[in-house]
């Protein structure tokens, strides 16, 4: 009996090939792979424009900047999220104010997030949280009267879709993740997409030191224009190596996605039958990619979460517990209100997340079931 993990990168020989032609070709670094990267992922997302980084962290971080965040001004985030949510917040000097999340989606709800907002507040970033789709028409129609910019962290949501499209389609700016735990890998990296042009511009030059003439530019050329620095920017940018990746994983999204839900259907047949435990599942307005397929366990359970993560390890199947509260670490405790995030509290403690990847098969899955089925006994 081996490990069941609760996720895999799904890679191949295209992404070995893919990475061979770009070290063989002598340019590693930011170049035509990482502009083809960006041009076939804007497509697939239905975004206008699409600027490769280091890491969702990294685009998020620059998302605030182009919209405007400065010191002082207030941010709402949910605590229910990585905690790169909260702390790209606070590179800006700006104070983070968390808004609870709604108990079926995991997600920011336009309540939850009207009931923060304050004249300070000038941004919100809402997640697709475990992939499972942010009603973003609800919550810009709360913000984008006021001003206030909503930025969607679609780290989890390539592949997911809201309303007919893409998640992240419908957001003025948006940040995504390739980092191995997320449904499109390369290996570290992140992108940025926008309907603002100016915004595309700035993370661009950001990106590289806000360099007036991009590297691949300047290498291009034998006797290369002289650049200028007009601000302090950052190196977050993407390799080569990275970008060839992603466009192989990019072209396998579709099927990767289609294996995912269909294990999900598996998981969420056989949990109809368990009434201990409720399973994460599309919301009305979209569908996920699965990201993280979590279950709650009842509060009233013989078997409580923790308990059901040790039956699990003891039949060597790696489950996680849910998505952290970021309220609960040092660096941010001192920004919530004690008691005011119930919700998030009650899916932090009370879910876990199952083993969920491409090549998962019958049998692996099976033994991931048999172990929930055991919930009901003590
Ligand atoms: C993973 C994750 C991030 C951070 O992504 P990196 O690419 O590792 O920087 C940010 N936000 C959310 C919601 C995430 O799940």
């Amino acid at each position: 009996m081996s490990r069941v993990n609760v996720m895999l990168p799904y890679l191949g020989e295209e992404e070995i090939e893919a990475v061979t032609e770009v070290l063989r070709s002598g340019w590693v670094a930011q170049g035509p792979r990482v502009a083809a990267f960006e041009s076939a992922f804007a497509t697939a997302m239905q975004a206008e424009h699409a600027v490769a980084v280091s890491s969702c962290t990294t685009a998020l971080h620059l998302a605030l900047e182009v919209v405007g965040v400065r010191a002082g001004d207030e941010v709402v985030v949910p605590s229910f999220s990585f905690i790169a949510t909260t702390n790209a917040v606070v590179y800006q000097g700006a104070t983070p104010v968390f808004a609870d999340v709604d108990l079926t989606t995991g997600n920011l709800t336009a309540e939850t997030v009207a009931g923060v907002l304050t004249a300070r507040t000038r941004a919100v970033i809402v997640v697709d949280q475990g992939g499972v789709p942010v009603d973003l028409d609800a919550i810009r129609a709360v913000c984008d009267p006021r001003g206030v910019t909503v930025v969607e962290d679609a780290a989890c949501g390539a592949g997911s879709t809201y309303r007919g499209r893409p998640v992240g389609a419908g957001a003025e700016i948006a940040a995504w993740s390739f980092h191995p735990r997320k449904i499109l890998t390369t290996g570290e990296g992140g992108m940025l997409t926008t309907s603002v042009p100016a915004w595309a511009a700035r993370a661009r030059t950001l990106r590289e030191h806000a360099m007036s003439v991009s590297a691949a530019d300047r290498h291009g050329q034998v006797l290369a224009p002289a650049e200028s620095y007009d601000e302090v920017g950052f190196n977050y940018r993407m390799t080569d190596l990275q970008a060839a990746v992603g466009l192989v994983q990019l072209q396998r999204l579709p099927g990767i996605v289609e294996r995912r839900r269909a294990l999900a259907a598996t998981y969420a047949k056989h949990l109809e039958e368990i009434p201990e435990l409720r399973a994460v599942a599309d919301p009305p307005w979209g569908t996920s990619n699965f990201q993280s397929y979590w279950v709650e366990v009842h509060p009233t359970s013989p078997v409580g979460r923790d308990e059901l993560l040790v039956r699990l390890a003891e039949a060597d199947i790696s489950a996680r517990r849910g998505i952290m509260s970021t309220h609960r670490q040092p660096p941010h405790a001192h920004l919530a209100v004690p008691g005011s995030l119930p919700v998030t509290e009650r899916l932090t403690d009370g879910t876990l997340i199952l083993p969920l990847f491409h090549q998962m098969d019958e049998t692996q899955q099976g033994r991931v079931i048999d172990v929930l089925v055991s919930v009901g006994t003590d």
